[in-house]
């Protein structure tokens, strides 16, 4: 009865279900494709960082924990390491353009430009169900949710805990972790709307990784990959909160995508070297104008009004407390990134790191950057290819989650109906 399917307006955002799952089906095509481009499918990624706050044995090793590197020699030159640290050093002398807002990263952000990290083909390594669960996970997930802490009272809990892998961080954390009994939701009556925001990025970003498992399970008895309507039920069915936070992250990313749409018409995301424009092949050619093309179309779908409109970032961080919420917003979020590194599976360790950092460029775009910041001519180097790739591939994986809630609504249609 109604099942899954749910309506009227999305807490938080003025826009309704109705109109995301509408806007998703036009969205999903496009995104789904643009991620398959160059631009987007390598992401260079450091999944060997420790733990900066447990002991985490926990490892996986299950072989569908595991992630597929590529070899440099495959990822177009312009985005290598050497090329990209040779830029850095250039743009650094060009005057305040460059690194001109690094304080105001809500996550660590992956540096393309240094030797550290391996570089993924993320197509060859899709977000799935492999096996990792138990103590290991939970641990991650209850951390995670411990952050949702805000307060003036607890303003120097969140200096301490700034994530730099302090000492502090780590007692506060490995307290958290020890200590907690449960996962904690905010109490309605009593708690800031920063905080509930936070909580429900946060339970948006586990409700989507669980639809992922779910939809591309693996039945142990055949060996098949398939949907596992059982785990759609008992992880979102029965909670319509945590579906409700998937939508909300979808108008947040959206809005976020539609308020930066001019910095990103004019991003770089083509294969070709600067130094060979005009001089390409024909083939790298057509493949940059269609990635250009596709990007476009998604921009125009972030920008249609109803739902560039759904969210309204004014209305968080005001009054006189807001600078101080906004540093521990800024200062929790930053720590979900450095537990990402405790993560004991290195296929979930790729897609978390990746989709907390595409909600914290979304979260900066929105809080941290005005108009004049995200103006492309005059801060050309505002984001960088990692924050790209990431905040558009976050996109694909709520879009796809919400296209397989549609599926599962289907298949639980289909057992009803042979029942
Ligand atoms: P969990 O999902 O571990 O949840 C723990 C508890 O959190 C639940 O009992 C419930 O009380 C609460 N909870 C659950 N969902 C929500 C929500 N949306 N909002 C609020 N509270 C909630 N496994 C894979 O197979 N593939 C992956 O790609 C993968 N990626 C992961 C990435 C990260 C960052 C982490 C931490 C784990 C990942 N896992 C992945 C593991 C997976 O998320 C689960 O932890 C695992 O499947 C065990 O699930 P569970 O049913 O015990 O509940």
């Amino acid at each position: 009865e109604g099942y899954c399917s749910p309506s009227g307006p999305i807490e938080h955002t003025s826009c309704a279900y109705e109109t995301i799952e509408q806007v998703n089906t036009e969205l999903f095509p496009k995104i789904h494709e643009l991620v398959e481009h160059p631009f987007f499918r390598y992401y260079k990624v450091d999944l060997f960082r420790e733990c900066p706050f447990w002991q985490e044995n926990g490892f996986c090793m299950n072989r569908a924990c595991s992630v597929e590197e590529t070899e440099e020699s495959e990822i177009p030159e312009k985005w290598r390491s050497a090329a990209l640290s040779a830029v850095t050093v250039s743009s650094a002398e060009d005057g305040p353009s460059s690194c001109y807002f690094r304080d105001d990263d809500f996550c660590f952000i992956e540096d393309d430009s240094t030797p550290e990290g391996q570089y993924i083909d993320l197509a060859l390594n899709p977000e799935r169900f492999t096996g990792y669960a138990g103590d290991s996970s939970h641990a991650v997930w209850r951390a995670i949710y411990k952050e949702n802490c805000f307060g003036l009272s607890e303003a120097g809990f969140a200096s301490s805990a700034a994530g730099r892998g302090g000492k502090g961080a780590k007692e506060v954390l490995a307290s958290a972790v020890v200590g907690a009994g449960g996962i904690s939701t905010p109490n309605d009556n009593e708690t800031c709307e920063e905080k509930k925001l936070y909580y429900r990025v946060i339970s948006g970003l586990h409700a989507s990784i669980s639809i992922h498992i779910c939809a591309e399970y693996l039945d142990t008895t055949t060996g098949e990959w398939k949907p596992n309507l059982q785990c759609f039920v008992n992880r979102l069915a029965t909670h319509p909160e945590r579906l409700s936070n998937v939508y909300f992250n979808a108008v947040l990313v959206l809005r976020a995508i539609a308020r930066a749409a001019p910095y990103f018409r004019a991003y770089d995301v083509g294969v070709t070297p600067r130094a060979t424009l005009g001089k390409e092949s024909c083939s790298t050619a057509a493949g940059d104008k269609a990635t250009r093309s596709l990007l476009d179309n998604v921009l125009s779908i972030a920008e249609r009004s109803d739902i560039a409109s759904g969210f309204d970032e004014a209305a968080f961080f005001q009054g006189p407390d807001a600078p101080i919420l906004k540093e521990q917003f800024k200062t929790h979020f930053r720590n979900v990134s450095r537990i990402m590194d405790c993560v004991g599976c290195d296929k979930c360790r790729l897609w978390g790191k990746l989709q907390v950092s595409g909600i914290g460029t979304a979260l900066k775009i929105l809080f941290a950057l005005d108009d004049k910041a995200l103006d492309p001519k005059r801060n050309p180097d505002l984001l960088q290819r990692s924050e790209v790739v990431a905040l558009f591939n976050t996109l694909h994986r709520i879009s796809e989650s919400l296209n397989s809630v549609e599926d599962f609504r289907q298949i639980y249609a289909a057992t009803q109906a042979a029942e």
